[in-house]
């Protein structure tokens, strides 16, 4: 099942030049612009999540998505046990799962939002 992971997601970034802590500046997709604490250097870093079965993406948008629309949360859920498109999850196969999930999910607009839902439609063999 799920695993619990907790503080694998707070990690510091350092500064290239000094490697002294970064701050958050700005988010851009899966960019991070950052601005060192130390020295002042502007760096940028690209966050390369396991994205590679709906569940990953699943357990991704569980720790982005703060207040999970209520009509998607049933078919995230669902999504969480979706190790591949092609099973099924009770009586839904994969892929209306990952699609009513799409559907309802409009209100989910992070900075990351737009990554993982290309990568939940790409298993689906939607254009993104
Ligand atoms: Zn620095």
């Amino acid at each position: 099942m799920v695993a619990h992971e907790e503080d694998d997601d707070v990690e510091t970034v350092h500064c290239p030049q000094c490697v002294g802590p970064g701050i958050l500046l700005k988010q851009l997709g899966l960019r991070l612009h950052y601005r060192c604490r130390n020295c002042g250097a502007e760096f940028s870093q690209v966050e390369e999540p396991d994205m590679s079965t709906p569940a990953a993406v699943a357990r991704l948008i569980v720790r982005d998505w703060k207040n999970v629309h209520y009509a998607a949360k049933p078919y995230l859920n669902a999504m969480l046990d979706l190790q591949n498109i092609n099973d099924n999850v009770d009586h839904d196969s994969g892929q209306s799962v990952v699609r009513y999930f799409l559907n309802n999910a409009k209100s989910y607009r992070t900075p990351r939002a737009k990554a993982y839902k290309a990568a939940l439609k790409a298993f689906c063999g939607m254009k993104t």
